[in-house]
């Protein structure tokens, strides 16, 4: 389904960050790659998105036979890869409803009427036991990192991607939002639909069980294994990672 062979990404200020990196994932599977800080993992997933400040330099990225990187970030969304979009900052008098009616819409050939998107709205904050109070707030205003997520996986549930990209490094470590999001992704699974969950800690990894999981240190992947690899990163840290598969060994 999604297929990353030989990829390389650079930064403008930073140089080379992704060095030559090679995955597969498969429909219906859910990979998780870990990583120490820095190790790439965020400009992996701001290239496969298509963020303009990440270039690939090298290596190809197909989605279902096609040509990823000839693609436009709205054109990926349309093709059903999903990463959350985090509005970085308060947006005065835009509300949770009307931004997800926005996003929905933006990846759909016909748009729903605003009864179809009332609908479906308030059957997906049913599954993920939000109070339908949530859709009248304002985005971001005074969110707390599991508000922030709850934004981000309802965003999720209306898009129904068939491949979720989802970066969990830098924010909201909290209980709550790892929970959120995990009930996102349990959610979703099934046999259309895969992920790639992202993440600096093992912990999102307790309630959300991985097929493979995959190290990345330095822009590569060093390392791949079943869910058993994320309890041993857990156990022997990511020093143990370095030594073995570090620069010069
Ligand atoms: P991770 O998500 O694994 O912590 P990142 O992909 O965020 O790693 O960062 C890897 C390296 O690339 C870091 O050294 C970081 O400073 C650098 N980097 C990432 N994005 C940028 C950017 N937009 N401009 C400059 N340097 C960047
Ligand atoms: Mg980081
Ligand atoms: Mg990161």
């Amino acid at each position: 389904m999604l297929k990353i062979e030989n990829l390389r990404v650079a930064v403008e200020e930073g140089g080379e960050i992704v060095k030559g990196l090679d995955l597969e994932v498969g429909r219906g599977e859910i990979h998780a790659i870990m990583g120490p800080n820095g190790s790439g993992k965020s400009t992996l997933a701001n290239a496969l998105m298509g963020h303009p400040r990440y270039e690939v330099t090298g290596g190809s990225v197909t989605f279902e036979g096609e040509d990823l990187l000839e693609l436009e970030p709205d054109e990926r969304a349309r093709l059903g890869v999903f990463m959350a979009f985090q509005y970085p900052s308060e947006v005065p008098g835009v509300s949770v409803a009307n931004f997800l009616r926005t996003a929905v819409n933006s990846v759909r050939e016909e748009e729903l009427s605003a009864m179809e998107m009332y609908r479906l709205l308030q059957e997906k904050m049913r599954v993920m036991q939000i109070d339908p109070s949530f859709a009248e707030r304002y985005l971001n205003e005074g969110f707390s990192g599991g508000e922030k997520k709850r934004n981000e996986i309802l965003q999720l549930l209306m898009l129904q991607p068939k491949l979720a990209i989802l970066d969990e490094t830098d924010s909201g470590l909290d209980i709550d939002a790892l929970q959120v999001v995990a009930r996102g992704v349990n959610e979703m699974r099934g046999p259309e639909f895969s992920a790639i969950v992202i993440t600096h800690y093992s912990r999102i990894l307790r309630y959300i069980e991985p097929d493979y999981v995959h190290v990345m240190l330095d822009g590569r992947i060093v390392t791949s294994g079943g869910k058993e690899l994320a309890d041993e990163l857990e156990a022997k840290g990511y020093d143990w990672v370095r030594q073995e598969f570090g620069a010069g060994t």
